[in-house]
């Protein structure tokens, strides 16, 4: 299948700020918040099977004296969060300083719409994105795991009274008389609502599996944002995507690091197909730690079936041939690299 459905070119932040390792961001060094909790099988399985990499390096970074002593632990199965979650006030104002406009994943190492934040806390990070985008251009993207709360909160008049009130204050705070630009922003700067959600700002929702993707769906077409999409990264089991036909992006990958779970092609698969068929732009982000291998045998690696059943190891042979079976080989993230059947599929919102 060719890539005809990437509605706008790879290169689309190109022109933009470009330092981010993630591959559909420009940059993700905007973490106001620190801390975070698990909340379903993506964050990271039983046990010492995948996990967050935010967790992960908070729990490295756990030693007294250290940034995250306090919001993390080490443990024999990697970092653990210990559920302590504060927004870092010094930090929150730092998208208003780039001068230069860029596609900025916020938050990428916890949860803007976490349940231990308050209601006024969330609202001046959503405030800050919005001047962000009017005084200096800059999109900005949010991934939740928590769209229920993302839902109630962006569909609350109190909530947008405070985005208002506090955008339109850090756009005068930060107004240089001089800069024709900033007088723009003040121009064009709303009363953003429920029904009309500030430009520049999209919401993801992160699915990993039916069942979570069945218990995100509603939650996530009730949230009003110009952008809607799914990142279904970490798949870590088959999604039939019927009833998303709303989103207006979609990326798929595979986990990565030293725990990572292997995600069957198929997979992806579908996901392609059904953006495809809907229009939705799609990208594929990456295979992660496991990849498909088609190569001669006697490449150590564990047969897959489309349902997530592994079978690894030479003393695990499957019972039977498949040809939905797919054959996974742990090649680490870049040698396994981000084609799908051959394409790279790198669609972004137009
Ligand atoms: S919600 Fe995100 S940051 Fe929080 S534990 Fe899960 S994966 Fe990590």
């Amino acid at each position: 299948m060719s890539d005809t459905r990437a509605s706008a070119p790879a290169c689309f932040w190109r022109h933009l700020v470009a330092d981010s390792k993630i591959e559909w961001t420009g940059r993700s060094d905007w973490n106001p918040i620190r801390g975070c909790t698990r909340v379903s099988p993506g964050c990271g399985g039983p046990g010492p099977h995948g996990g967050c990499y935010a967790e992960a390096i908070a729990g490295r970074f756990s030693d007294p004296g250290q940034a995250f002593h306090g919001f993390a632990n080490r443990t024999s199965a990697g970092g653990r969060w210990t559920g302590r979650v504060e927004v870092q006030w010094e930090r929150i104002g730092l998208p208003l300083r780039w001068r230069r406009p860029a596609v900025i994943f916020a938050n990428s190492t916890s949860d803007v719409f976490h349940e231990a934040l308050p209601a006024h806390e969330i609202a001046s990070i959503y405030a800050v994105a919005v001047a962000a985008h009017h005084l200096r251009g800059h999109t900005i993207q949010i991934v939740t795991k928590r769209p229920d709360r993302a839902r109630e909160l962006l569909n609350s008049a109190e909530f947008w009274d405070q985005v208002n009130a506090e955008a339109g204050m850090h756009v005068m705070e930060h107004v240089d008389p001089l800069d024709r630009r900033s007088d723009d922003a003040r121009a064009t700067l709303d009363d953003y609502d429920a029904t009309r959600p500030p430009p520049g700002i999209w919401i993801g929702v992160s699915v990993e599996n039916q069942e979570w993707a069945d218990k995100r769906r509603e939650d996530a077409s009730g949230i009003p944002a110009v952008v809607r999409f799914v990142s279904y990264e970490p798949a870590i089991g088959p999604v039939d995507w019927a009833g998303w036909e709303f989103l207006d992006w979609m990326i798929s990958g595979g986990e990565s690091g030293l725990r990572a779970r292997p995600s069957h092609p198929d997979w992806h698969r579908a996901a392609r197909d059904f953006c495809a068929a809907h229009r939705i732009p799609y990208l594929f982000k990456q295979w992660g730690e496991y990849g498909p291998y088609q190569g001669e045998h006697g490449v150590e690696g564990g047969w897959m079936d489309p349902n997530g059943s592994y079978y690894g190891g030479p003393t695990q042979w499957p019972p039977a041939a498949d040809e939905r079976r797919a054959y996974m080989i742990r090649w680490g993230k870049k040698a396994a690299g981000r084609r799908l059947d051959g394409v790279q599929h790198d669609g972004m919102p137009a």
